[in-house]
């Protein structure tokens, strides 16, 4: 029976039908269910009941037999059609030209202090800013406001000494108050502060308060549409502990929408933070940790998983600290040589680390995280359980790894391309392989955790990572809802 005979069927009978009915009765029909019987069992049903004499998608759907139900309608109903709407901000690839050595780092410090000493000007409330020539000069009493780079924290038992430098001069200023060195605690090496001193009798300056770039309570952008967007990062696929059983659940979660369809139809991007795969030669020893041991071969595996995605689905990937890429900062893009099948999916875009994105309006930066470790290392009171926490002391400090010479590397370079000079609706980190958020001032902080069970490593340091649990953020309102796939088999999808 063809289609037009249904609609006359209905039409003699006084019905209409909506077209998204007509269109799951058309995929009704290339399956071969009767759907003349369906339909005439709603005209019964209806007729004399109610006065809308419309037929819809919801009338088909109760009135289907719950086996047809479930191999027909989730494989046909055309609900994936959010169309995409992005922007790629900034992606690092577009670095400037890198300069030699002991120049290049000169540079990027005196960039780094232009940029955010800019950021603390702006400030409404800012007082007029010393220079530091200028307040050694006068040792003038009454206060002064200074804005430079932390050198040094030299922490003694009720004091700390800290050394400040800016493009003028090189000043160590006093703590002695309890509340000031509490704050200085959360002070990065390297990174820029804005101080109020003054000058004892004996002409030593002394540190009244201390501040920290900061970002202002905001209001940040939303979508317009309900649209979600995965955050994941650290699959490690290579690893024999990266977690094949739930990743491959969560594929199907995906695609076969079985189970919240609600969200999965929504779901239009996922943003894959780094270390997307184990790599070879990241640290000694790990071929003892590897199933794959071949670069090429990790990526191969990689985009056999992520072809399962349903193609309406976009996929953004940058790079990590163990994806075979330049490690010190700013990362490029994972090169194309290494992961052709990647680069040939449509749905795919390889991005530098770190990317600044805009979704239907919402800007997102995505970072992998390295620093995260010297943060960790040199901030007390941190831990690897709150990663959110110490992704918040980057926001605030306005850099996403300012201390030098540490675990992580950056690049000599004209300009700080590390810098956040555009304050993120959300904010996106991996590395430390724990699931945690944190909202603050408007920002949407994220550490998307991993999809590897605890390793050897991690096990010695004392990590304990949360896998296979994904965050998913409705970019209309930016709540999270996260989805667990730890002891799930595909039955339960
Ligand atoms: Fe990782
Ligand atoms: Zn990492």
């Amino acid at each position: 029976m063809s289609i037009t005979t249904v609609v006359k069927e209905a039409l003699d009978n006084g019905f209409q039908v909506e077209p998204k009915a007509l269109d799951l009765i058309r995929s009704l029909q290339e399956k071969d269910v009767n759907v003349n019987r369906i339909i005439q069992d709603i005209i019964d049903k209806k007729s004399g009941k109610s006065s809308v004499k419309t037929i819809t998608e919801r009338d088909i759907d109760a009135a289907l037999p719950s086996s047809i139900k479930e191999s027909v309608i989730s494989s046909t109903k055309k609900t994936r059609h959010i169309e995409s709407k992005v922007e790629i901000i900034i992606n690092t690839n577009d670095s400037t030209a890198l300069l030699e050595g002991k120049d290049g780092f000169k540079s990027l410090f005196k960039s780094r202090y232009n940029k955010l000493l800019n950021i603390v000007s702006l400030r409404p409330s800012r007082k007029r800013l010393d220079k530091i020539s200028s307040v050694v000069k006068g040792r003038k009493e009454g206060s002064r406001h200074i804005a430079g780079l932390v050198m040094n924290k030299k922490i003694q038992r009720n004091s700390v000494v800290l050394t400040l430098d800016d493009d003028t001069g090189i000043l160590e200023v006093l703590a002695m108050d309890k509340k000031v060195i509490e704050d200085i605690k959360q002070v990065l090496l390297d990174s820029l502060v804005v101080v109020d001193i003054q000058f004892s009798k004996r002409g030593v300056p002394i540190l009244r308060s201390i501040e920290l770039p900061d970002v202002p309570e905001r209001t940040p952008n939303v979508s317009s549409k309900q649209v979600y967007t995965i955050f994941t990062s650290d699959l490690h696929v290579g690893s024999r502990n990266f977690l094949s059983e739930e990743f491959e659940c969560f594929i199907h979660w995906l695609k076969d929408r079985k189970k919240d369809v609600e969200i999965v139809d929504k779901i239009k991007y996922l943003i894959i933070a780094g270390d997307a795969i184990d790599g070879i030669g990241v640290y000694p020893g790990q071929e003892n940790d590897l199933e794959v041991l071949d670069v090429e071969e990790q990526y191969i595996a990689l985009s056999q998983l992520l072809e399962q995605i349903p193609g309406s689905i976009e996929i953004f990937i940058i790079p990590g600290n163990h994806d075979p890429v330049r490690q010190a900062l700013p990362q490029p893009s994972i090169p194309r040589k290494y992961a052709k099948d990647l680069y040939n999916m449509s749905n795919v875009t390889m991005l530098g680390n770190p990317a600044y994105i805009r979704l239907h309006d919402v800007n997102i930066l995505i970072y992998h995280g390295r620093s995260l470790d010297d943060v960790m290392a040199t901030t007390p009171g941190f831990t690897f359980t709150r990663p959110a926490v110490a992704m918040k002391l980057l926001l605030r400090t306005r850099h996403l790894g300012p201390v030098y010479g540490k675990r992580n590397s950056v690049i000599p370079d004209l300009e700080d391309n590390l810098v956040i000079d555009e304050v993120p609706d959300i904010f996106h980190g991996g590395h430390i392989h724990t699931l945690d958020s944190e909202n603050y001032r408007g920002t949407l902080i994220l550490n998307s955790g991993s999809w590897q069970s605890q390793t050897p490593f991690q096990a010695k340091m004392g990590v304990v990572p949360t896998p296979g649990i994904i965050p998913i953020v409705d970019l209309s309102n930016h709540e999270v809802i996260t989805k667990d796939f730890r002891q799930m088999s595909l039955n339960d999808i």
